[in-house]
């Protein structure tokens, strides 16, 4: 445990992807909770960063911009935290972009299929989308639109029904695979950790510790232990890999506000291993890195 006011909460999620609060009311929250800073960690997208800094300005709360990665490592589904790359970089935008396209038309489909059965349309799921072309769409907001239609008392319902992945509607977030985004990362300067690779809940099949090594092997930065659905047995394999290849441990909530049950700074991490992360991406929070290059945000469809 860190001391209160030392403890950085590095996996949360805001209207900009399937959050339900602004960034600003993340770094309300935290403040409130006395955190030291919180990354913005929506997924595929850094959309979120401009409010979430002017927010951190104002409040006094620190902030180290990332984003969430799906990708696939043969066949097991890998959620990659990437934090303060330069978003500038085209490799790394192209990557999330296209992905974002992807998981667009995915959700299309998904909600084709699931109007078939349920008085749901993709209008229904597009009201539930707060920031418009710059919201990363997934299957909360096609959960939401099931609340609204009252066939779920709240969005985890609807993920153990509808949306779930072993449901009949159900089709797979199309992903790159993880050493193309962990270059990508790489490549914008940026540090890379592997979100709650020991959630049983999510995979079926874990990553396993030789597809870590070879993750470590491309300059995977760390491992995210602390998070709540890592259990005991999962949080001490993934500390013996860590520790036996000199991989950064981080703890965060996966907080989505009034999405999931997750509470904000549930899981943290300290200031030294925060230090470390910004030390190696070279980022300084007063004086956020330059972006290489001034990249437009092409609209989706
Ligand atoms: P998708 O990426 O579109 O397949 O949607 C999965 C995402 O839904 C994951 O990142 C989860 O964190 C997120 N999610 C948000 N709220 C919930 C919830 N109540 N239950 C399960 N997953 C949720
Ligand atoms: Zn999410
Ligand atoms: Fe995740
Ligand atoms: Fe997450």
């Amino acid at each position: 445990m860190t001391e209160p006011g030392r403890r950085w909460d590095l996996h949360c999620h805001t209207v900009y992807s399937d959050g339900t609060e602004t960034p600003r009311e993340l770094i309300r929250q935290a403040r409130r909770l006395a955190l030291a800073g919180v990354a913005i960690t929506d997924h595929d997208t850094t959309r979120g960063w401009s409010d979430a800094r002017a927010a951190s300005a104002q409040m006094g709360v620190a902030l180290l911009p990332g984003a969430e990665l799906t990708t696939d490592d043969d066949g097991v589904s890998v959620h990659l935290l990437a934090y303060a790359f330069d978003r500038g970089n085209p490799t790394i935008t192209g990557l999330y972009e296209a992905t974002r396209r992807a998981r667009m038309a995915r959700a299309r489909r998904m909600v084709e299929r699931i109007s078939k059965d349920y008085p749901i349309t993709w209008d229904d799921v597009l009201v539930q989308v707060r920031q418009g072309s710059s919201t990363t769409v997934g299957r909360p907001h096609i959960a939401d639109a099931l609340v609204k239609a009252g066939i779920y008392a709240s969005r985890s319902e609807a993920f153990a029904g509808i949306c779930s992945s072993s449901s009949p509607y159900y089709i797979p977030t199309p992903s790159p695979g993880t050493l193309q985004a962990l270059h990508a990362v790489k490549t914008a300067h940026g540090v890379a950790v592997v979100a709650h690779a020991g959630s049983r809940a999510r995979n079926r099949v874990l990553l396993s510790d030789a597809q870590i090594d070879e993750l470590a092997d491309n300059g995977l930065d760390g491992l995210e232990v602390w998070h709540r659905e890592n259990d005991a047995d999962q949080r001490e394999r993934l500390l013996t890999v860590a520790r036996r290849r000199g991989l950064l441990v981080t703890g965060g909530s996966d907080w989505h506000g009034a999405g999931k049950p997750n509470r904000l700074g549930e899981n943290a991490t300290d200031s030294y291993t925060v230090g470390e992360i910004m030390r190696r991406a070279g980022y300084s929070p007063s004086a956020p890195k330059p972006t290489g290059c001034v990249v437009s945000e092409p609209t989706i469809a």
